[in-house]
């Protein structure tokens, strides 16, 4: 699943075809994705000019100058491809470019969602409005879990994956962060110290960060028909490790933490 690495690095890869460039044709090719695409779209996007893009949590945005922002979550397995050779069937809306790029949003399950909003009120937006900081964001400090986890006894780990609290944190790297912050993923979050915390935003800035930077360097195959968003397993301390030896020698274990497993190693996290 394309967690907040993959959709920002599939922005950046779409500002290169799409900022300050003219959308010359759309077509739309079935009626819905998890829901259903709106009636405007085609009409709205056709001849707009792109002014920028964007990301919040999960979300992609295209802002144009038609005062709409195409907003684009990639669901399971949604992924733009860029000047495919054929429209495939289960490319579901295509874009082509003034300059005559093609960009093409192909979702096989169809679990994603596109959804045009007026650009002013994004924040108001009901899948926007909800959220708490970007992790990698000026607001997402220890100060601020500090407040949001405060007297909570639901374990630390579950928490974080409350997109209220914090937005857009997958499984993968809220496993991850916990592991490099030293911190034991079935603590109550009200429990967690604040050096504790201090530890944690920097851990879950890194892992995020190190995770774009990876598919940064692989941002040229966004223009082979089959390039692949990128995960990067070779990566990972304890994701998807049951069994295998942490680094300290002890063995990685799992748990199952509100129907989510959770990877971690008791000697390391306390
Ligand atoms: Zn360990």
């Amino acid at each position: 699943m394309p967690e907040l690495p993959e959709v920002e690095t599939t922005v950046r890869g779409l500002a290169r075809y799409l900022e300050r460039e003219r959308i010359a044709r759309v077509a739309v090719n079935r009626p819905d994705l998890r829901r259903a695409f709106p009636v405007e779209l085609a009409q709205t996007l056709t001849g707009a000019t792109v002014i920028g893009l964007g990301r919040r949590a999960k979300y992609g945005l295209v802002h144009t100058d038609r005062l709409a922002t195409l907003v684009f979550h990639l669901g399971m397995s949604g992924r733009w491809r860029i000047d495919p050779g054929e429209i495939g069937k289960h490319d579901h809306l295509v874009l082509e470019t003034a300059a005559g790029h093609v960009l093409a949003l192909c979702d096989p399950r169809r679990f994603g969602s596109v959804d045009l909003v007026d650009t002013a009120r994004l924040d108001e937006w009901p899948g926007i409005a909800a959220l708490g900081p970007e992790p990698l964001g000026p607001d997402f400090t220890p100060a601020h879990l500090e407040r949001g986890l405060a007297g909570r006894a639901a374990p630390i780990k579950t928490l974080l994956l409350d997109q209220r609290i914090v937005a857009g944190l997958g499984n993968i790297y809220v496993c991850e962060a916990l592991f490099r912050a030293r911190i034991d993923p079935r603590k109550a979050a009200g429990k967690v110290s604040r050096p504790a915390l201090d530890r944690l935003v920097p851990a879950i800035r890194a892992v995020l960060g190190e995770a774009i930077e990876a598919g940064g360097s692989t941002l040229r195959d966004y223009a082979q028909p089959s390039g692949q968003l990128g995960y990067f397993a070779e990566r990972f301390d304890v994701y998807d490790r049951e069994g295998v030896p942490c680094s300290c020698g002890s063995i990685v274990r799992r748990v199952v933490q509100g129907g989510r497993s959770t990877w971690f190693c008791a000697k390391c996290q306390r």
